[in-house]
């Protein structure tokens, strides 16, 4: 299903020629409107004019989360101040937020982007929307709202957490799809196998869009057993709209990158340079349409890789792989680099395993692995579960390379956060 069958399919040649046509567009604005680049440009030498091809991209400044704090609040605006819409900031935790401006015309791009993710899916005016994403100045779920509105569903801004509440109203409002972070993916799953509901037999739920944080096929498939739902990979950025700059189809082999909206470039993060076709890298990406506050060349910081070959949904946008965590996200222990999504994988493909977790570092470079054990995970004979905790360590190890200390706890009895899941505590940082 399209709901933007003219977009969604543009043979690659015409859309290079869009491209390359909104990023000239792009640069010029900048260049009048923006200081900060105006000042980039001066730098380099560069005029907006010499632009010619997507490949001279290569030439321009790249942005970074840094700018972005650098000119808080108003500094990167390409319109006046008063010719804003809406203001967002980035739910990053610590320090200044990142002040995201849109226009009239982004407000509405960014609902356009969200119902053709979603549409892509299947979803049809007849679904029913309960977002569970956090309301408020993250884009999560404003963005993923609107663009539910756009298709004609009904939506229930439910926001995150108060699991009883959100059950009375899947029951009661007939929900059909969700849009939720796999942590409280995984959450809620306990809560209805607690709650003895049976999500195929007593609720209508069909499909969940799960994003906003980085996790696993084991993670996918633990949420689509528990929930009774189809689960759809779901990637966004505040500093791109929010949800809906890549998407999966039915086929959920990567996401569809809206590439009329967005350029995209896969670069070493240590050396900026490009990688090979299909290697994995940062994601850098440049707006093409966004009015407000436009990004050249933006490091997400995102790892992931392109698959370049054309899906058989017939849609021309290439697509991103899972992204693998962030560059920033890497810890590293006795010397040796490990990305938390590493142990997340091992873990939730063992069955005795349940769906919460944590990592704690302390001072002495060690590690532990504090993780819920399933209901039907421990079977009262505590030399079974020692033996398992050994083996889970084991195996662990032959995956990072360091040996952690393993902790089994009851399900459920990890706290879980609103929001985004916190789930390394690193007290060498402390
Ligand atoms: P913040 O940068 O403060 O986390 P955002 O709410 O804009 O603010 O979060 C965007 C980030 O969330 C992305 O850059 C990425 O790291 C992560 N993210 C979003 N969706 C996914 C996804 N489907 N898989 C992995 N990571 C994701
Ligand atoms: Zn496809």
């Amino acid at each position: 299903m399209f709901w933007d069958q003219q977009c969604e399919t543009l043979d690659r040649d015409t859309l290079e020629r869009l491209q390359l046509h909104r990023l000239q567009e792009t640069v010029r604005r900048v260049a009048a409107h923006v200081p900060f680049y105006r000042e980039k440009f001066a730098e380099l030498g560069l005029q907006p004019d010499d632009l010619r091809s997507l490949a001279d991209l290569r030439r321009l400044p790249f942005t970074t989360t840094a700018d972005l704090r650098a000119n808080y609040p108003t500094g990167l605006l390409a319109v006046p101040y008063d010719a804003t819409l809406r203001l967002h900031t980035s739910s990053g935790t610590t320090g200044k937020p990142k002040a995201l401006f849109f226009s009239r015309q982004d407000v509405d791009n960014a609902a356009e982007l969200c119902a053709r993710s979603f549409v892509m899916a299947g979803i049809t005016p007849k679904d029913v929307f309960q977002n569970m994403m956090t309301y408020g100045m993250f884009t999560g779920a404003l963005v993923t709202h609107y663009g539910a509105e756009k298709i004609g569903c009904l939506v229930i801004p439910a926001g995150p957490g108060n699991s009883e509440r959100q059950l009375l109203l899947m029951r009661d409002f007939r929900t059909t799809f969700i849009h939720l972070t796999p942590s409280y993916g995984l959450y809620l799953a306990t809560f209805l196998e607690k709650h003895n509901v049976d999500p195929r037999r007593d609720l209508a739920l069909r499909k969940a869009f799960v994003g906003a944080e980085p996790y696993t096929e084991e993670t996918r498939r633990k949420i689509e057993e528990g929930m009774g739902v189809d689960v759809y990979n779901s990637y966004g950025l505040s500093e791109m709209n929010g949800p809906g700059v890549a998407f999966e189809c039915e086929h959920k082999h990567g996401m569809h990158l809206w590439e009329d909206h967005f350029l995209i470039e896969i670069i070493d993060p240590q050396t900026a340079e490009p990688v090979a076709d299909g290697q994995p890298g940062e994601l850098v990406m440049t707006t093409l349409t966004r009015e407000a506050m436009p990004l050249l060349r933006y490091r997400t910081r995102d790892i992931t890789s392109l698959i370049p070959e054309p899906c058989r949904c017939g849609r021309t946008h290439r697509r991103l792989n899972r992204i693998t965590g962030r560059s920033d996200d890497m810890l590293i222990v006795r010397g040796v680099n490990i990305f938390p999504q590493q142990i997340e994988r091992i873990l939730m493909a063992e069955m005795r395993v349940g769906r919460n977790y944590l990592i704690l570092l302390n001072g002495l470079d060690e590690m532990t692995v504090k993780v819920e054990l399933a209901e039907a995970g421990f079977d009262g004979q505590v030399e079974h579960l020692m033996k398992f905790q050994s083996q889970l360590a084991e195996k662990l190890r032959a995956e990072i390379l360091i040996k952690p200390k393993v902790q089994f706890l009851p399900p459920g009895s990890l706290p879980i956060t609103e929001g985004k899941a916190q789930r390394v505590f690193d007290e060498r940082k402390m």
